[in-house]
């Protein structure tokens, strides 16, 4: 089973929303179709990057797409179309170290490549990925994600963006905070406990690396810490382990991290220097800026040996992908980017949202097929 073509094309994100670090005026991701030849027919299979890191097109159109078409046939042993033969191929030449862009790069053919597997085994992804000595299939414990920074009219607009999820069955939300001081993080957050029912552990907040160093984090700390927050996401710089050995031992609030680190390996001196508690703390680390799949499983295998359930597995960005693998490897729980103007919103045709957790597909693959906004992208990559 040769990949035959490989298309890339960059795609807009831009939309008029900030956090902490960074607007979406200038985002980009990465939009893939994969033709592989199955020897009966040519199945495609689409990938769309993860949110936050830009399309990768040059990286792919150099380096990893010349690579896949030069290499070898993606069969196993028993003849089934297996996309973790692709790792060796695409990361041939590559250094140690130095993960960044190209671990998304392969990362987004890594998933274009799984879905057109799931299309092969006529399973939706999740199916495949549980068949592989995953675990859970019941319904996928989901987040609603969101909580930008709105310009004018912040709080009134901040509060029916989380009403508006909360209709929708979501229970559990996260928002934005950390780019405008305490005094607004605070009034953010009281702009949303009340539609909570005032529980902080239904509400997380993202401060997207705000903090510049420890004494900063430990004023954020404190100032949370009477909330009961679900946790507190990216206090400062993804690489600053000493800052977060410090939040843990200091802060029974629950950190979520690791959706900036590329590899198993950086996942590992995350667990080995961050002082993170595996009873209560999140790792995010998202699968399609990490090199995909196969790499995450080595991550799961690491982590467990260390102590950390699959349950204190979150990964981040909620897109269709980690959807699939929270369901197949049976993880802690799904982002869902819930705004529906977003183009990787939502979740997959055929699955809702009820009281927090949502239903599983049966569409095979991914099923960006059935998703009108992503498929208004992809569907331009199709053969012709
Ligand atoms: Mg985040």
């Amino acid at each position: 089973m040769r990949i035959t073509a490989i298309r890339e094309r960059a795609v807009s994100l831009a939309r008029p929303v900030s956090n902490a670090a960074i607007d979406f005026h200038e985002m980009t991701a990465s939009a893939v179709a994969v033709d592989i030849d199955t020897g009966r027919d040519v199945v495609t299979g689409y990938g769309f990057s993860s949110v936050g890191r830009y399309a990768q097109s040059g990286l792919i159109a150099e380096r990893f797409a010349p690579r896949l078409l030069a290499g070898p046939d993606l069969a196993d042993a028993g003849g089934t179309f297996d996309p973790a033969g692709a790792q060796e191929t695409m990361r041939a030449g590559e250094k140690p170290g130095g993960d960044g862009d190209r671990a998304g790069a392969v990362g987004v053919l890594d998933m274009a490549l799984w879905d057109a597997a799931a299309k092969i085994a006529d399973m939706p992804l999740w199916r495949l990925v549980a068949d592989r000595g995953g675990g859970g299939v019941g319904p996928v414990p989901v987040y609603a994600t969101g909580g930008h920074y709105h310009g004018d009219g912040d709080l009134e607009a901040l509060a029916d963006e989380i009403r508006g999820y909360l209709d929708q069955g979501y229970s559990r939300v996260k928002i934005k905070c950390g780019r405008d001081g305490l005094d607004d993080d605070r009034a953010r957050i009281e702009a949303v406990l009340p539609l909570l029912g005032g529980r902080g552990d239904r509400l997380a907040v993202d401060v997207n690396c705000c903090c510049r160093d420890g004494a900063e984090a430990a004023v954020m700390a404190e100032a949370f810490a009477p909330y009961g927050l679900a946790w507190i996401e990216e206090p400062g710089h993804p690489h600053d382990f000493a800052m977060l050995a410090m939040l843990a031992a200091g802060w029974p609030t629950p950190i979520a991290t690791g959706e900036n680190l590329f590899s198993w390996q950086e996942t590992r001196n995350l667990l080995r220097h961050g002082g993170l508690r595996p009873d209560r703390d999140l790792l995010q680390i998202d699968p399609p800026l990490a090199y995909g799949l196969p790499e995450y499983e080595t991550i799961l295998r690491m982590a467990g040996a260390e102590g950390w359930s699959r349950a204190r597995m979150l990964p981040h960005a909620g897109h269709l992908f980690a959807f699939h693998l929270v369901a197949g490897l049976g993880l802690g729980g799904h982002e869902v980017a819930a705004d529906p103007g977003f183009v990787i919103g939502g979740l997959p045709a055929g699955s809702a949202v009820d009281d927090g957790r949502a239903s599983l597909p049966d569409t095979p693959g991914i099923g960006f097929e059935g998703h009108q906004a992503l498929w208004a992208v992809l569907g331009r990559l199709a053969p012709r």
